[in-house]
């Protein structure tokens, strides 16, 4: 798309835009609503007003704060409709306790995104034919910087298009001064209480990105891999023992191999010792309780420095540590400085290591030490920005001592401080904190933090710093810094606080700390909401947010979630210029219910967006006709309306509308969006545009008496649904609200939540108006069913209707008339002068119904009709009888079959006898 395109305006418009003239001349509020709906007209110069009078920002004064922060999308991003729906959910909350009355603040930012944002910008370089170390560290980093503050607006500009209201007074980026500060603090703390520890370890390594990852930045994935059973004949005898392993190539830096203690079919085998194929060197068999006596063939290959677990057998029989590969995933043997042999013979060394497992595999067949190859499905970690194959490494690593951060945060989530929906996600959360591990948070990268440890190589000095230090505290010598920058997470963990000002004790961080509800994909559970539950809990003392509401993904029709690389995903913005932001927003959140995903049409966009751009017009169209009616003069207010003077049908919508409002508040409170925006719309459109508006349409053209006494209820529901709307759809509710008399100089944003008033509620108007419903209705399906021309109109006869029932029909005669297209509507007893040429109905509590046809229809041609039918239906039951009476048919069909025809036959003698009654009140022969 490259320009704007306004919505369908071939249109064709619906009943309630044939709106009646308006009672003032040109320049009414009606005047000025264009016959069509159209948001990109309206949508940015409204954000643009809200956004210049400050609505945005929370009120001073003491209004107890609401606060979100949120989740800071990385800052080269372009808006995806994962961020559509994450955002949408978070406006929707905050425009609504914003309503209530709260200081509300959703705070903005966004995150410098270390591996992510250093992975663009070096696959600009390599554009240019670059690497970054063509660059060096500091170049490359300024040229980061660059290219996010290039680039760092776009996708805060793109959440003002989908209608976010975030305080943008109060945007924060994670690398900003402060938050740096906050960072540093931080790190400096947990180092002193010794929580920061240097570990020479095996961690995950990403080949690609050039560093360490997290346990969960490497995603494990399941992939159909093989499982090589290789033989490592005997040091000092014929024969071999046979390993398994799913990586042949790691095999060049095995140092052992183990078995169970307790195995006694391979205890004689311990202390003896195997040759190392390819390699040419003899290892020892040793005996270690990892081993699973079950597991494989029961010897198990030790390669310390390319396995985790194999690391820690190493460390319990003091085995070396080679490494076989190089960061680059190329195999090499690192103690002999690149250069080939040692482990590493000719003609593997510097192949890269999928290479080199094929090649080994050709080896060991052709020594014929290779026994089989079985294929499984096994689990294989993946860096979570680039998707290569992670590989296993032994490092020098930064890392944080979790355990005593994680016992406070499962005694926060087990006291209840912190809860979440769906509620299943606790038990994740509190499994992971049961089990959790160390965190790596040192990067291979040039882009984020650098790790405040200084190195003093006089006195070897190693120690954290506030501020940078010009030279070693013991002996005055230079210091190094480490070249290592921290996990991103390391500073997201951090931003419920660091973004209003900690460790700084500002009035912000006092007035907004804790914060009210995180809402976030499921995804980053563990990598963010975790850590953040535990730093703030470390920090502050406090969890930085009672509910943590978790959502679903944005899937496309296969189910399949969208994304960028799949090509299935759609351009949030694309959306908002062909229907508008409301209609996006209201897609997103009618399809969210708690704990489901949503699913959308990428390449139908019409029909994925259509219901919020038909709701939209739909409110335009009742919009536009009651406005004309209102016009400019003042309405009486509600409150002034005696009951007295309010008929019944005003009675019941503002009891319907007491409901609405109750039930639309408790979605909310529940974070049930898509109710929360469904009893509004069934309101709108069931109950007020195809009944109250029809009811009161003569009123308003002074046609019918209480004329006025609409003009207040009308208004009043109508400025209330829009309330009840706008947090879902704030700009044509807006857009509508400000032309409702005496509005013009207010904002729905800012409006009060409303609340049912007093005299609202009305069971007697709801059940009695409710019984003209269903008189209309059936009236209607009678029309439908003998096929009544629309325009003809029936006579109809009430019977067995109690005192209040009568009283509901005398009161709203002229609308049943009306909408039943009923020329007559009178006591049965009437009815037989007609002939009994018509239809009976029952209505609730007893009452009768009949409506004649006689003159309506050509009676003796809907005899032949009826008859036909009725010939028709019998001989297909009178088959299926014979077909069921046949012991050959029930006695071998399978009795699901039997029982579906027999359902069958039960089905078209219901439909027999409906039959039969209709020619019996037509009087057919
Ligand atoms: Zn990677
Ligand atoms: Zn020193």
């Amino acid at each position: 798309m490259t320009e704007a395109t306004a919505p369908d305006r071939d249109r064709p418009a619906n009943d309630t835009s044939e709106a009646p003239p308006a009672r003032s001349g040109p320049g009414s509020s009606a005047a000025t609503l264009a016959p069509q709906y159209s948001a990109a007209d309206l949508e940015g110069p409204l954000y643009a007003e809200w956004e210049a009078r400050g609505y945005f920002s929370p009120a001073a004064g003491d209004a107890r704060p609401f606060v979100i922060v949120i989740p800071p999308p990385n800052v080269t991003d372009v808006l995806h409709m994962g961020h559509g729906l994450n955002n949408t959910v978070q406006d929707v909350l905050i425009r609504f306790e914003r309503m209530r009355g709260r200081a509300a603040l959703w705070l903005p930012g966004t995150d410098h995104a270390g591996i992510a944002t250093q992975n663009v910008v070096e696959r600009l370089l390599a554009a240019e034919g670059k690497t970054r170390f063509d660059l060096g560290r500091e170049a490359f980093v300024e040229r980061v910087w660059a290219h996010v503050r290039a680039t760092r607006h776009t996708i805060l500009d793109q959440l003002r298009a989908i209608g976010c209201s975030c305080d943008w007074t109060r945007t924060r980026f994670t690398l900003d001064p402060a938050m740096s500060r906050a960072v540093r603090e931080t790190f400096v703390r947990l180092w002193e209480e010794g929580l920061i520890y240097r570990g020479y370890r095996v961690i995950h390594w990403c080949p690609r990105c050039h560093t360490a990852l997290s346990d969960e930045e490497a995603e494990h994935e399941d992939v159909e891999g093989a499982f090589y059973h290789i033989r490592y004949p005997l040091a000092d005898a014929d024969g071999h023992i046979t390993v398994a392993t799913t990586r042949p190539e790691t095999m060049l830096g095995d140092v052992a191999v183990a078995v169970n203690p307790g195995d006694a079919a391979r205890a004689a085998y311990v202390g003896r010792h195997v040759i190392l194929p390819i390699a040419e060197l003899e290892i020892p068999i040793i005996a270690d309780e990892h081993v699973e006596a079950a597991f494989g063939t029961g010897f198990v290959k030790i390669t310390p420095a390319h396995d985790a677990d194999d690391f820690e057998v190493g460390k319990r029989h003091e085995l070396a540590t080679p490494i076989v590969m190089t960061p680059e995933a190329r195999m090499a043997d690192a103690a002999l400085n690149g250069k080939p042999g040692g482990r590493v013979p000719e003609p593997i060394f510097g192949m890269d290591r999928f290479e080199a497992r094929t090649a080994i595999v050709a080896m060991l067949k052709e020594r014929g030490l290779l026994e089989k190859v079985e294929s499984r499905v096994h689990a294989v970690r993946h860096c979570y920005r680039c998707g290569t194959v992670v590989e296993p490494r032994l490092s020098d690593q930064w890392f944080v001592t979790m355990e005593p951060l994680a016992a406070p945060a499962l005694e926060a989530y087990r006291r209840g401080d912190v809860r979440f929906i769906p509620e299943r996600r606790g038990a994740e959360f509190e499994q992971w904190l049961t089990g959790i591990r160390d965190w790596n948070i040192s990067r291979q990268l040039w882009w984020g933090h650098r790790i405040p440890v200084w190195y003093c190589d006089q006195c070897g000095l190693q120690q954290a710093f506030r501020e940078d230090p010009a030279a070693c505290p013991a002996c005055g010598a230079k210091l190094r810094q480490d070249e290592d920058v921290l996990d991103t997470w390391f500073s997201s963990w951090l931003w419920p606080f660091s973004t209003l000002g900690w460790p700084e004790q500002t009035a912000d961080l006092a007035r907004f700390y804790p914060t009210d509800v995180l809402v976030t994909a499921p995804e980053i559970l563990f990598f963010w909401v975790a850590r953040m539950i535990m730093a703030g809990l470390h920090f502050l003392g406090r969890v930085p947010f009672h509910t943590v509401y978790l959502h679903g993904t944005v899937r496309d029709t296969h189910h399949v979630k969208m994304s960028k690389s799949l090509g299935n995903g759609i351009d949030p913005l694309e959306v908002v210029r062909r229907f508008g932001a409301d209609a996006l927003r209201f897609a997103i959140t009618s399809g969210l219910a708690v704990g489901t995903d949503i699913v959308l049409d990428p390449d139908d966009l019409d029909t994925s967006f259509a219901a919020g751009r038909n709701f939209a017009n739909k409110l335009w169209n009742v919009g536009r006709l009651l406005l004309s009616s209102l016009g400019e003069e003042a309405v009486r207010p509600l409150a002034d309306v005696p009951r007295a003077e309010r008929k019944l049908a005003d009675r019941w919508i503002l009891s319907r509308l007491a409901r609405a409002v109750r039930e639309t508040t408790e979605h909310l409170e529940k974070c049930r969006l898509n109710d929360a925006v469904g009893t509004p719309y069934h309101f709108l459109w069931d109950d007020f545009a195809d009944w109250y508006l029809e009811e009161i349409k003569p009123r308003l053209r002074g046609e019918a008496p209480g004329g006025e006494a609409a003009r207040s209820v009308a208004a009043a529901a109508f400025a209330t649904v829009l309330r009840l709307l706008h947090p879902a759809m704030p700009f044509i509710t807006e857009t509508l609200y400000r032309r409702l008399p005496g509005r013009a100089d207010s904002s729905i944003v800012v409006a009060p939540w409303p609340a049912p008033e007093g005299g609202w509620d009305d069971p007697a108007a709801e059940r009695d108006f409710g019984f003209v419903q269903a008189l209309v209705n059936a009236v209607r399906e009678v029309r439908a069913d003998y096929g009544v021309k629309p325009g003809q109109e029936v006579p109809a006869f009430v019977a067995k209707c109690s005192r209040e029932q009568q009283a509901a029909l005398d009161a709203e005669d002229a609308m049943i008339r009306r909408l039943a297209k009923i020329g007559s509507l009178a006591p049965f007893a009437q009815a037989s002068a007609l002939g009994k040429v018509g239809a009976h109905a029952l209505l609730p509590e007893g009452a009768e119904l009949f409506v004649g046809l006689g003159d309506a229809i050509d009676v003796a041609k809907e005899c032949a009709r009826l008859g036909a039918e009725r010939e028709r239906l019998d001989r297909q039951i009178a088959g299926l009888k014979s077909k069921l009476a046949n012991p050959g048919f029930t006695g071998r069909a399978p009795a699901e079959v039997v029982e579906r025809e027999r359902t069958k036959e039960r089905e078209w003698s219901v439909q027999r006898e409906a039959l039969a009654a209709k020619l019996a009140a037509l009087g057919c022969a």
